[in-house]
This record gives C-alpha cells, sequence and structure tokens, in this order.
C-alpha cells in the first residue's frame, strides 16, 4: 500500500505497509480503486453535464465514494467493495446518459472502460494498477502530488456536500464540478500550472459548498447563538455522539426524549449545542471529552452507548465495542452499523438498547461548563463593538488558531501559541483543533469574549464571512486587516479549506504541524512564492514576527 493523504503519515513520507490511522493494505488499495471508478464514471457524467444531461443519482455517488475514502472514515474492505460494485453499475448509467446526449462514449479511454474483476483478489490486483505509488513512478512527484492535492480537496468538499445533501440542499452545478475535475484527473494532466489553477478551482467551489452547508445547518436548525455548555457528566443513563451529522444527532434526541437518558456531545459535536432547535431538547446535557484521537481512552471510560455519525473513528476497543455503532458512511469491521432508510430515517434503538444495558454515570460531578455559538450571526451581530473596540485600540489582532487536532507531539504548540496571544488580542477558533486549549480562561475584552469559537472545520465559512464583514468596515483587503491565521492540518477537510483560503487571496498563513507530504519542493515553492504560506516555527517566534509588523 501507499498512502499520503493525512498528517500523520508513517515518518511523514506515507504508509506502506499499514496505515497509522489503522487502514489495513487491503482497505487502502480498494479505496484507490473507488477513486478509479469515480473517474470512470466522471468521464462519462462530465461529458453529459456538458450537454445538460444530468442525474442525480450519479452526483451523490460521486460525492459519497469520496467522502468514504477521508482519513478515519471507513476500515471495512467489505463495504468498500460493495461500493464499488455498485460503481459499475453507476458507471453504466453515466455512460448511457452520455450516449444519450449524443458523445461518442466508445470513444473515452482510461477509467472509462474499466472492468471490474469478479472476486475481491481481483480486485485488489487492479487496484495495483491504478495506485498512487504507480502514479508517482509514472509521473515523478511533483505532478502526482498535485494530481493528488486535487483529489484530496475534492475529498473534503464531498464531506461538506453531503452533510448538505442530508438536510436536502443540493446544487446540480456543484455535482457537474465534482464530475469535470474528476473527469479533467482521468486524463491524467500534467501542467503544473493547470494542477495548480485546478486546485484553486477547487477552493472556489468548496466555498460555494460551505454556504451550502451553511445554510442547510441554520435553515434548518437555527444560527448558533452564544451558550454555555456543561463539560463535566451528569447522573444517569448515556449516549454520547461524535462525528459531524446534526441530523444524527437531532433524530437521535427526538427517539431519546422521555427515555431517561442524556445524551453527550463529542470532538466536533461541540458548536451543535449553539443551534436553538438542538438546544432546546433538556436532555442534551453536555459535552464530554477532548478531540478525537483521545477516543481510546474516553470511549473506555464512558459508562453508556457511542454512536460515530462521520469520520473520527479510530480502532474501537474490545472493551467498548458492543456498545459503539457507526452510521452514514462510517465503517469498521464487527462495528454494528445503524443503516438509512429509504426516505432518509434511522432507527437508533440498538444504540438506545446499548445505552439502557450499559450503567450510566453513578452521579453529579461537579460542574464546569464553556461557551461556543460564536458563527457568523452572532459574531456580526456585535460587529459595531468589535470594531469600535478595534479603533480605540483595545482589540490589537485577531487571530484564527483553526483545524483538525492530532495525536503528534508538535501540537503543543498550538497550546502553547494561543495562551502567549496578548491579552489585547482576540482568538477565532474552529474545527477540533480548539482542544488543545479551549478549556482555558482567556477573559473578555471590554465584555467581548478573548475566545471566539465558530465551531466545526466547515464553519470556516463563518470566519471567511466574519473576516471579509472587517474587511468592509475598515475597506481594506483580508490581507490587510489585523489578523493572523494559524492553522492546523490533519485530514482532507483541511486540505479544501486551505484551498479556499489560497483562492480568495488570503497570504501570510501559518500552516502546522508539518506541511504535507504530498506537496513536492517544488510545488510548495510555487506556494509560497504566490501565497508566502509558511511552516509554523515555535510560538514565540510565530507571536513576534506577526505583532512586531
Ligand atoms: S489516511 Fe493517513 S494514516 Fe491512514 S494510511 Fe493514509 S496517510 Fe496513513
Amino acid at each position: 500500500m501507499f498512502c499520503y493523504q493525512c498528517e500523520q503519515t508513517m515518518g511523514g513520507k506515507g504508509c506502506v505497509s499499514f496505515g497509522v490511522c489503522g487502514k489495513d493494505p487491503d482497505t487502502a488499495a480498494l479505496q484507490d480503486l473507488l477513486i478509479h471508478v469515480l473517474k470512470g464514471v466522471s468521464q462519462f457524467a462530465a461529458r453529459a453535464a456538458q450537454k445538460g444531461a444530468q442525474d442525480k443519482e450519479v452526483g451523490r455517488f460521486v460525492v459519497e465514494g469520496l467522502f468514504t475514502t477521508v482519513t478515519n472514515v471507513n476500515f471495512d474492505p467489505a463495504r468498500i467493495e460493495t461500493i464499488i460494485r455498485k460503481g459499475e453499475k453507476i458507471i453504466g448509467k453515466a455512460k448511457e446518459l452520455a450516449k444519450k446526449s449524443g458523445v461518442d462514449v466508445e470513444a473515452l479511454k482510461g477509467p472509462a472502460q474499466l472492468k471490474l474483476a469478479s472476486d475481491r483478489a481481483g480486485l485488489l490486483k487492479q487496484a495495483r494498477e491504478v495506485s498512487i505509488e504507480k502514479s508517482i513512478n509514472a509521473n515523478g512527484p511533483d505532478v502526482s502530488g498535485l494530481q493528488e492535492l486535487i483529489v484530496y480537496g475534492l475529498k473534503g468538499t464531498a464531506a461538506y456536500a453531503d452533510h448538505a445533501a442530508i438536510l436536502g440542499q443540493e446544487d446540480n452545478e456543484v455535482y457537474k464540478f465534482f464530475v469535470e475535475t474528476l473527469d479533467f484527473l482521468a486524463s491524467n494532466p500534467k501542467d503544473i500550472g493547470q494542477l495548480l489553477g485546478m486546485a484553486l478551482k477547487v477552493g472556489e467551489f468548496n466555498l460555494k459548498v460551505m454556504g451550502m452547508l451553511d445554510a442547510a445547518n441554520t435553515g434548518r436548525y437555527g444560527n448558533p447563538e452564544p451558550t454555555k455548555v456543561r463539560i463535566t457528566p451528569v447522573a444517569g443513563k448515556a449516549i454520547l455522539v461524535s462525528g459531524h451529522d446534526l441530523k444524527d444527532l437531532h433524530d437521535l434526541l427526538e427517539q431519546t426524549e422521555g427515555k431517561g437518558i442524556n445524551i453527550y456531545t463529542h470532538g466536533e459535536m461541540l458548536p451543535c449545542h449553539a443551534y436553538p432547535e438542538l438546544k432546546k431538547f433538556k436532555h442534551l446535557v453536555g459535552n464530554y471529552g477532548g478531540a478525537w484521537q483521545d477516543q481510546r481512552k474516553e470511549f473506555d471510560e464512558f459508562p453508556g452507548a457511542i454512536l460515530m455519525t462521520t469520520n473520527c473513528i479510530q480502532k474501537p476497543k474490545d472493551s467498548y465495542k458492543a456498545r459503539i455503532f457507526t452510521t452514514g458512511l462510517v465503517a469498521w469491521p464487527g462495528v454494528m452499523h445503524i443503516k438509512t432508510d429509504a426516505d432518509g430515517s434511522k432507527d437508533f434503538r440498538a444504540v438506545i438498547d446499548a445505552a439502557l444495558a450499559a450503567p450510566g454515570f453513578g452521579e453529579d460531578a461537579p460542574e464546569k461548563s464553556i461557551t461556543v455559538g460564536f458563527g457568523h450571526a452572532a459574531v456580526l451581530g456585535v460587529a459595531g463593538a468589535v470594531i469600535d473596540a478595534v479603533k480605540a485600540g483595545k482589540i490589537r489582532h485577531f487571530f484564527l488558531i483553526g483545524g483538525c487536532d492530532g495525536a503528534k507531539p508538535g501540537r503543543n504548540y498550538y497550546t502553547e501559541f494561543a495562551e502567549k496571544v496578548p491579552k489585547d488580542c482576540v482568538i477565532l477558533t474552529l474545527a477540533c483543533g480548539k482542544y488543545r486549549f479551549n478549556k482555558l480562561e482567556f477573559g473578555d475584552i471590554g465584555g467581548i469574549p478573548r475566545l471566539l469559537d465558530c465551531g466545526q472545520c466547515n464553519d470556516a465559512y463563518s470566519a471567511i464571512k466574519i473576516a471579509v464583514a472587517l474587511a468592509d468596515a475598515f475597506k481594506c483587503g483580508v490581507n490587510d486587516l489585523p489578523l493572523s491565521m494559524i492553522l492546523s492540518w490533519y485530514e482532507q477537510k483541511a486540505v479544501c479549506i486551505l484551498l479556499t483560503l489560497l483562492h480568495l487571496g488570503i497570504r501570510n498563513i501559518r500552516l502546522g504541524p508539518s506541511l504535507p507530504a504530498f506537496i513536492s519542493p517544488a510545488a510548495l515553492n510555487v506556494l509560497v512564492e504566490k501565497f508566502n504560506i509558511m511552516p509554523t516555527k515555535t510560538a514565540e517566534e510565530d507571536l513576534d514576527a506577526i505583532l512586531k509588523k
């Protein structure tokens, strides 16, 4: 196997014998083959779409297929094989659509003509022919790295598109972009400038998709509002909900109402407490634990059932394997999966029964809380006060410390950075990297909290809206604001957000804890030249460099 799509990749180069994440070689190979199948689907679907013929099932399949291969989503080779085989049918559907639109479908070469082997061994052999390693050998690290940058950006955007689609927000233009980009990649493009241009285009579309998801979330559950969240347990039976999916949490809250079970959020579900239509449930009692990489210890200790709604699952310990459940695109061999019915509903009875069978928390722990819910509506609602504070010199600088958390020791940088930010500066956070410091006391500046949490990783959309509004208010560009972006990346959703920021022309981003292995030195030089993107150094060095400007 060869996989270098996430930050924890082995030795900063690539996982070759087994994934650091727990992905086995067969799963890795089948994921590569799935991406190849998606390229085949897209060769037909893109040409049909150019002639005005689209099929939502095809678009949705491409999005779900991409999301399935995101880090920490699906570790089950059997389920991936099922998706690949469904892909053969979808290729047929896209081919028919293209044929009816007048496309010469037999003229298309490459993934479009793939005939799948009938057994697993045959599929694995086919997967080896389309592996990333083969691409690196054939195209060199610069070209294959940039091709993968586009694939990884698409994977991240697909995650957001899938969440939006679950809430009924779909857009044919977005589906068209997915298939056109995969069709572009199916032609094995080698021009560095063209590849970089396409990567920035992924960033542009990701902004649109994050906007769709924001509209879907706020349209269904209301605008997040500043909300105190309890971070210590209360006595009683318990279910812990992890991942990113708001609808799963909402439906579980409905199905557990009046059953004497308390619901806790975990990881990236923390911002859910700020949505009016979710926080109205009295049994959504609090947040439990920290970021995803601490889950094996925390789930072990949690005395109830656990529901994984999207990515972030790690190999479950035997101690809680019988009371952890996956749903949506997440899968782990041997873990019970809650399926989606044809009408989009889910029956969480198995999760509820597991929670009732578990002991639950015996007593209330001393109460502690943090505040969340500073999305764009809440922050822009007090924009006047923020702008006045900047003009009066009370707020000197904003730091957006955003991105995903991970297990490497270098990530202490983000805690140290937040702790060292001077008292006259405000910190904006998003995604799970904030777990490194969000339980510290930061105080306020004239009533404006010094730590404002914008939400999940997809709520980078909120941070961008806030930055653009501030730039408008000060009649300058985002790059001229007293705002610095200190980003941590882990998986492919961070990649698409980074591409969005670069598409917007945002310069001077500090990125850590290490740079992506798939970006070759030559490609990095281009990014440095164009955007002055730089690796994080030490918290002191970076703070000094930013504030002395
Ligand atoms: S997703 Fe990350 S940790 Fe897992 S195999 Fe790929 S590079 Fe390695």
